[in-house]
């Protein structure tokens, strides 16, 4: 096999150049336009219609732009979940608050609400405050346990903002992530479940949620014949380019996501009896994942290499996979944050990686994918 297999390419539907088109014909290659608010008519209308969205540059933007409203100011506190991409917590340093991070839970790998509920209480006594909101994350699709972690919310009268970048069109006991805490933040980066070239949207929780997000995104301008601002604003909105894109990619979401699920079911199915590899599947139905990547497990004391080795050697076999979210309360530049933590996050960090899934990846990649891995096991130490 010559051709090289990556982790998860864009894929167009065909539709979006028409979009493109029509709004190069009718002059409208600017920020704001038709294909912006054609975008966000149809997430709200794929998220049930009962949320209004807000369609940003970045998904970073619409975390941002979330914490604002929930009131987060210099000196306050934010719960994030630990196992995440960065762009969970950035938004958080942005606006001179701290991070706390809290660990996962091995069901979902993500935020485990006993050890929120436990860093709550600790940040409360040490600070004589509240944290201002809670970040949890539905990681590589799979929805965090929302129902636990929203009660935890409501008992202490906190807040959730929901990351469900990696998570559009996954469902929590039949409910779309995105939709389950007061705002969710979604991303349509390049390699996410559809994409814009770059781009993201706040999933708010009213009308007038939405209104003030749009307001924050564009510099905070005040309604006046003159610009006249009393805050300060961000250059946040997406273009009307990106969201003719945007409004492409909708029409094969339904499609991108059946495809994802069909991968992971190839590889549940190829890598069943390979001693030492474990895919992740889900906990119960309860968790609908989009199965936005697959990811695996490696069991050293079994397979005798780990997944460095492993990376190493697929990637001499022309298929590109990658370690798994490398845990916030690891990184160097939230050494100083506080931190709630059970090892869950870093054993998954020194155990897993992330392998080919998305519209790209064939059936037949799948068969090769799994035949590599399971001719290196059978290699064992060699
Ligand atoms: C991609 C991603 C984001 C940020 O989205 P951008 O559109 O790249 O700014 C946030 N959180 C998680 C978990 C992500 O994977």
């Amino acid at each position: 096999m010559n051709k090289r297999i990556y982790l998860c390419l864009a894929h167009m539907s065909g539709r979006e150049m028409d979009f493109i088109q029509e709004a190069f014909d009718t002059n409208w290659v600017v920020p704001l336009g038709p294909n912006v608010n054609g975008f966000e008519e149809d997430l709200s209308r794929f998220l049930g219609g009962e949320h209004p969205v807000v369609a940003l540059s970045a998904g970073t933007a619409a975390i941002h732009l979330a914490l604002i409203q929930l009131g987060v100011q210099a000196g306050d506190e934010v719960i994030c979940q630990s196992f995440t991409f960065c762009a969970s917590a950035n938004p958080v340093a942005y606006l001179g608050a701290t991070s706390v991070f809290v660990d996962s839970e091995a069901d979902t790998w993500n935020m485990c609400p006993v050890l929120l509920d436990k860093a709550i209480q600790d940040r409360i006594a040490q600070t004589g405050k509240k944290p201002k909101a809670i970040i949890p994350v539905h990681l590589y699709g799979m929805p965090a346990k929302m129902d636990e972690i929203n009660a935890i919310a409501a008992k202490y009268e906190i807040p959730v903002l929901e990351d469900a970048a990696e998570a559009l069109g996954s469902k929590y006991k039949g409910r779309l992530c995105g939709t389950l805490g007061t705002f969710g933040a979604l991303s349509f980066n390049g390699n996410k479940m559809i994409t814009t070239s770059g781009g993201g949207a706040l999933v708010c929780p009213s009308e007038e949620a939405k209104r003030k997000t749009m307001f924050y995104a564009t510099q905070a301008r005040e309604p006046f014949p003159y610009y006249q601002h009393e805050e300060i604003g961000y250059n946040y909105r997406m273009s009307n380019i990106s969201a003719g894109i945007g409004r492409g990619q909708m029409t094969i979401l339904d499609e991108h996501i059946a495809h994802h699920r069909r991968v992971h079911a190839l590889y549940k199915e190829g890598l069943a009896d390979v001693k030492g590899i474990e895919l992740k599947c889900k906990p119960s139905d309860d968790f609908d994942s989009n199965y936005w990547l697959c990811t695996i497990l490696i069991d050293q004391e079994v397979t005798g290499f780990d997944y460095e080795e492993l990376r190493v050697y697929l990637d001499g076999e022309g298929i590109e996979t990658r370690p798994l979210w490398k845990p916030m309360h690891l990184q160097p530049v939230f050494a100083q944050n506080p931190c709630y933590v059970n090892g869950t996050s870093e054993r998954l960090f020194n155990q897993g990686l992330c392998i080919p899934a998305g519209p790209c990846v064939t059936d037949e990649d799948v068969a090769y994918i799994v035949e590599r891995i399971k001719g290196r096991v059978e290699r064992g130490k060699a």
